[in-house]
Parts: C-alpha cells; sequence; structure tokens
C-alpha cells in the first residue's frame, strides 16, 4: 500500500481536516504527493507572480489557516502525462463524493464535469468547496 512521504505528510497537516481525510483514503489505492498544502504571503506572491495562481494574499484557498487547498499530484510525477492527471482527479472525486466531502478541482472549476469550459487549469489543486 502506497503511503505518504513526510514532507507530503507535514504539508497535508496544514489542510483543512476534511482534505486530510479524503487524501489519507485516496493515498491507501493511489500513490500520490501533497506539493503544497498552506501558503504563506512570500509563497502566495511567488505562485501569483508565476502564473500558478490567478489569486492575490490573502485571497487564495491556499492563505486560510487551516488550509481550505491542497496541490496533489499522482507520484510519480511526469508532467508531460496530462492524462493521469485526470485520471487521478476522477479517483480523488469519487472517493470524494463516497466520503460526503465537496470537492472543487482546479480542473473542473465549475464543477459541471466538463473540462473542456476552463480558462485556467490547475490540475493538481483540490479545495473544499463551502
Ligand atoms: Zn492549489
Amino acid at each position: 500500500m502506497p503511503k505518504f512521504s513526510a514532507a507530503s505528510r507535514a504539508r497535508l497537516e496544514t489542510c483543512d481536516i476534511r482534505l486530510q481525510s479524503l487524501f489519507n483514503e485516496v493515498i491507501r489505492h493511489f500513490d500520490c504527493t501533497v506539493l503544497e498544502g498552506h501558503r504563506g504571503q512570500d509563497a502566495q506572491d511567488n505562485a501569483y507572480a508565476s502564473g500558478k495562481s490567478q489569486v492575490k494574499w490573502p485571497d487564495g484557498k491556499h492563505n486560510r489557516m487551516p488550509s481550505k487547498a491542497a496541490d496533489v499530484a499522482p507520484y510519480p510525477i511526469d508532467w508531460n502525462d496530462i492524462r493521469r492527471f485526470y485520471y487521478f482527479a476522477g479517483f480523488v472525486l469519487g472517493v470524494a463524493a463516497r466520503m460526503q466531502i465537496p470537492i472543487r478541482w482546479g480542473g473542473d472549476w465549475d464543477r459541471d464535469t466538463r473540462v473542456n469550459d476552463q480558462n485556467f487549469n490547475d490540475l493538481v489543486h483540490f479545495e473544499v468547496a463551502e
């Protein structure tokens, strides 16, 4: 059974308890790595400047404490294998639905199950939908 590295676990622990529950279940079936949980001001400024995020501090879901968003990628990471990110997200969303945790994914911001109507893709981004 796959399990999180210490670094992934530490990042996940900065997240909303529902995200922790979700990804602690996901990792039992699908190996993945937590890239980012909470993002402080410097990290958010960098993310915004590099185009990784479209919102400024402190408006991002990653800027809350605990973080309302987690960036998680299938492991091992191959940024060129886009299909695997979709496969992974479908798995995460299915597990979340089963656990009754409302999740908004960066590959389907409007949650209409369509993936070709997006202006901005963030395929590793999963946030608690309130
Ligand atoms: Zn994110």
